[in-house]
């Protein structure tokens, strides 16, 4: 290997943090660093961490913690993303394993060129990526959230929501695309307000979905706050050719939906689903739920059940309710027995896994235009890559084309299908 200096990133948590992390990855190629699968023979190792609950939040440490123990001696070790963020000084004190901690809101300086001078600092939102790995990629629109949701700590560290320009966003987009990108996936932690900093009232994102989807052959869009996915944003998703909904959820009782602070019950939510189903039937919906939250009672848990047998989601995740230092949830009376929240996640898990495993084997005979991920695996538009299940291809299909495939099995999550056509549609 040359004299460069080299780099390994480790990156947990959220898609959010993995474009952060291709973007660190970008600057420190620019910088003429290299970047390396193992970190043992880096320079310099960086651990992009997840702070979202506390089983994330362990896991980030352990990482942390076995990283020091792997890397070279004299390598020097940055612990950043959310949990830097969070707990920067108290983390820095606490992990004296690591040379330095630093969240994404202050100037990050990371590394030293062969040189010996400091690496500038940046700002991650706006960092050029490197060229893509994949022919889908996550990208990022805003940073931030103005709600206010009683279990959730992202606003308080991650700071009210600061949109991305269209200009900036649509010139990301053009350079995904220049390198072989086809499916570009648009992310922020509440992605349907994308805009609403910029102006008053101003709705941004029918616009950038309009004019990303002239841009490559697929559009989808992660973390939809319900009460923002209005007619025009319907209509907007649908017209992209991937009417995949992911709906942020969290619950549908409405005491309890009051309780944490959010919009909306499951009735609401059902006409909603209803309708845009009647409107493409060809939709696929996602959403992730909290299960335990303070004060949920038994009544509270058979309305989610009635609701994801009603819904008939094709993908649905659910978590337990995790208890956030600084959060309104965090004083609530009413915390559910950690034993009971196992039980009712179980309940819900196992009447999803049916429902999804169901929808995938309604779809043997179908076909569907699937884009090659990796050899041998394809995803149609039913499918967010590195979320959902995959449909198996014939290794031979080539990365990155389009084929329109009809599907011959299924199990589980999973299809597998058979090319149509010799070649690629597109
Ligand atoms: S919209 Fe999402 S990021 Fe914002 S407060 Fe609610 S859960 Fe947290």
């Amino acid at each position: 290997m040359s004299g460069r200096r080299r780099f390994y990133v480790e990156t947990l948590g959220c898609p959010k943090n993995q474009v952060d992390s291709d973007k660190l990855v970008g600057t420190l190629v620019a910088d003429g660093m290299v970047a390396v699968d193992d970190a043992a023979s880096a320079d310099l190792v960086v651990v992009n961490t997840c702070a979202f609950i506390e089983e994330a939040r362990q896991e980030s440490i352990d990482v942390v913690l076995d990283l020091a123990a792997r890397k070279a001696d004299g390598a020097e070790l940055v612990v950043t993303g959310c949990l830097a963020e969070r707990y920067g000084d108290e983390l820095a004190g606490a992990l004296p394993e690591a040379d330095a901690v630093a969240g994404f809101g202050v100037p990050v300086t990371l590394g030293r060129k062969a040189s010996g001078s400091a690496v500038p600092s940046f700002d991650l939102l706006n960092l050029p990526r490197p060229a893509p790995s994949a022919p889908w990629a996550y990208v990022k629109v805003a940073e931030g959230c103005d709600k206010a949701c009683g279990f959730c700590a992202i606003p308080s560290f991650r700071g009210p929501q600061r949109s991305r320009s269209t200009e900036q966003l649509l010139a990301e987009v053009d350079g995904l695309a220049a390198g072989g990108v086809r499916e570009i996936v648009l992310v922020a932690q509440d992605l349907a307000s994308y805009g609403r900093d910029q102006g008053v009232g101003e709705r941004r994102l029918v616009p950038l979905v309009d004019a990303v989807a002239a841009r490559v052959d697929r559009v989808r869009l992660l973390y939809l706050y319900p009460s923002h996915l209005d007619d025009a944003l319907v209509d907007a998703i649908c017209a992209t050719g991937v009417p995949y909904f992911d709906l942020s959820l969290q619950h549908v009782s409405p005491p309890l939906v009051r309780r944490m602070r959010r919009w909306g019950d499951g009735e609401r939510f059902l006409d909603r689903i209803d309708a845009i189903r009647a409107q493409a039937p060809q939709a696929a919906f996602r959403s992730s739920f909290i299960v335990g939250y303070p004060g949920e009672t038994e009544e509270d848990h058979d309305e989610l059940l009635a609701f994801v047998r009603a819904a008939r989601l094709d993908w649905g995740a659910f978590f337990s309710f995790s208890r956030e230092e600084g959060t309104y949830a965090a004083d609530l009376d009413g915390q559910v027995p950690a034993p009971l929240v196992a039980e009712r996640l179980a309940e819900l898990r196992g009447l999803q896994d049916d429902i999804t495993a169901i929808h995938r084997d309604e779809l043997v005979g179908e076909v569907v235009d699937v884009l090659v991920d990796a050899p041998g695996v394809g995803r149609s538009h039913r499918e967010a890559p590195e979320i959902d299940g995959v449909i198996a291809v014939p290794d031979h299909l080539e990365v990155g084309t389009i084929h329109e495939v009809r599907i011959t099995g299924a199990t589980g999550p999973d299809c597998e299908a058979e090319p149509l056509t010799v070649g690629a549609v597109s």
